[in-house]
């Protein structure tokens, strides 16, 4: 196998694999909303939101999207919060 073949089956690999392989340390997003964009920020397990429902009870639907699109590799805002 060439060295360009193997690298394209290691990375389809790992990206199977991203529950056990991949941490997301931090990140930016832009959601559109129902009603408005709203910016979610993630920083070593500590979840934003500029939302008001975010504000209020540290969880909220924007940042539920994400912690459902990213899986296993974030760390849970609920559990965060401790609720
Ligand atoms: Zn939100």
């Amino acid at each position: 196998m060439d060295s360009v073949a193997s690298r394209i089956v290691k990375a389809r690999q790992y990206a199977q694999e991203r529950d056990r392989r991949v941490r997301v340390h931090k990140f930016e997003v832009e959601i559109d909303g129902e009603h408005a964009k709203h910016t979610i920020t993630y920083n070593n397990g500590s979840w934003t939101c500029d939302c008001e429902e975010s504000q209020l009870r540290g969880v909220c639907p924007h940042i539920m999207a994400m912690e459902e699109i990213l899986g296993e590799s974030v760390e849970p805002a609920v559990t965060a919060q401790g609720v």
